[in-house]
């Protein structure tokens, strides 16, 4: 049952006209309106709230960004999206949300119908509580502290794995993600978003980061002398990039081994780049006047427009596993993706598609001329030593299994 319900439009007049449709259907909820997304958005924050009535155009903060961050932070159980504009444009937004688990109980064209309404309703009646599994996963993890943290950071125990990035033309080996990997001694492998998260709020991520810059441009060296020349990419949090001192210490450790800036990528999220603009533009030049590369990380997760990726100073755009997972089965969700590889093409930004599973899937980011490719299908995250078998040994399989398929 629907106990509580907020309408977010910034038209009164449409406002009322779907809350009193609201009032109508389900009389004993708690309706509230608001007319714009910040203010929705303090709302949520603070209220408990099942469904948000939600219009997509709206000044100050817009519905597809207030849709994203009640997605994100986990802010009502469900939305319905109301909007006047271009349907496939309202479907689009229902998947993008969907596909960050937010249940999505109907896209609505305006002026809303009662019946349409109450169709929404009923789906929300038949959802399934939300899952407890990640909560369970949680309450499992070891409480880690920040002084287990530090000294783990001292004392190398963090290492570094790496991730293939592949041409689809050929499966050519073009660069390597580098990801953290914690074993801890006693309560084993540590999930690198608890630890990060860990040390994003007690400030070690920038002593992480630079120990895990260093390891990984030792291990860059290493492969240039076996005349493998990578690109290499290193995730960067929004605290680091931020910070003038650290930039300044990631080109020094550069300097010090003699590889080059260009063919290092650093990868920043696209939801930190909407949510601090002005800071991370300079911060991003900065990065860009020693030479390395950008890359937005996650696209497609932040709904950053067009407009907003133009001004950047990004080399590359990883779009998200949420649009790659089955793509090839899901044809709005394919039409999302055409259109965020055309974007990318018109920005000359290199393109790389995240989380690839299937085969059906790599076959059609090949036919839309995705540039690279990077998932389990191809090679999991793996130790540098690991990294030179598989070169000579698994990626010869997989061009041969795949040498002459097409979608
Ligand atoms: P990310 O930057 O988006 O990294 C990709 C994540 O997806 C990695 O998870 C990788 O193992 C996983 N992955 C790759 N291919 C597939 C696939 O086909 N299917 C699925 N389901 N997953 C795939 P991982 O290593 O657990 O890292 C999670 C996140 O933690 C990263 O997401 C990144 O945000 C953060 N992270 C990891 N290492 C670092 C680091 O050194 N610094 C910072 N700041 N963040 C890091
Ligand atoms: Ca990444
Ligand atoms: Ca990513």
């Amino acid at each position: 049952m629907v106990s509580s319900i907020l309408v977010v439009d910034d038209s009164r007049l449409q406002c009322e006209h779907a809350a009193t449709l609201c009032r109508r259907l389900v009389p004993t909820a708690d309706i509230q309106c608001c007319h714009d997304g910040s203010e929705a958005l303090d709302h949520l924050r603070v209220s408990e709230v099942d469904i948000v009535v939600l219009d997509l155009e709206m000044p100050v903060m817009d519905g597809v960004l207030l849709a994203s961050h009640i997605a994100n932070e986990q802010l009502a159980k469900g939305i319905i999206i109301s909007s006047s504009k271009d349907p496939k444009l309202i479907a689009s937004v229902g998947t993008m949300s969907e596909s960050s688990g937010l249940a999505v109980l109907g896209t609505l064209q305006k002026p809303i119908q009662e019946s349409c309404l109450q169709n929404s309703f009923a789906k929300f009646s038949a959802l399934k509580p939300r899952s407890t599994a990640p909560a369970a996963a949680a309450a499992r993890l070891p409480e880690i502290t920040a002084e287990e943290l530090a000294a783990a950071i001292a004392n190398d125990e963090i290492e570094v794995y790496y991730q293939p990035k592949l041409t689809t033309r050929g499966l050519l080996l073009k660069g390597v993600e580098a990801l953290a990997r914690w074993k801890h001694p006693l309560h084993g492998f540590i999930p690198p978003p608890v630890f990060i998260d860990l040390a994003e709020k007690t400030s070690q991520i920038n002593a992480l980061t630079l120990k895990l810059f260093q390891r990984g441009v030792q291990d860059m060296q290493a492969c240039e002398q076996r005349g493998l020349r990578l690109t290499w990419s290193f995730n960067l949090s929004p605290q680091s990039i931020a910070d003038s001192e650290f930039s300044k210490g990631l080109a020094d450790i550069l300097d010090s081994a003699v590889v080059n800036a260009s063919n290092v990528i650093f990868e920043v999220t696209e939801n930190m780049l909407l949510e601090n603009r002005a800071l991370s533009l300079q911060a991003l030049a900065r990065l860009r006047l020693y030479g390395f590369g950008l890359s937005i990380d996650d696209f497609g997760t932040g709904f950053a427009n067009a407009e907003q990726l133009a001004m950047l100073p990004a080399t590359e755009l990883k779009i998200d596993r949420s649009l790659i997972d089955g793509v090839s089965k899901k044809w709005q969700q394919r039409e999302i993706l055409e259109s965020t590889v055309r974007l990318a093409k018109n920005l000359q930004l290199t393109t790389v598609a995240e989380g690839v599973e299937e085969l059906e899937d790599y076959l059609l980011l090949k036919a839309l001329e995705v540039d690279l490719v990077q998932g389990y299908y191809f090679a999991r995250p793996m130790p540098i030593d690991a990294l030179f078998d598989w070169i000579t040994g698994e990626l010869s399989d997989l061009r041969n299994q795949t040498k002459n398929l097409v979608v």
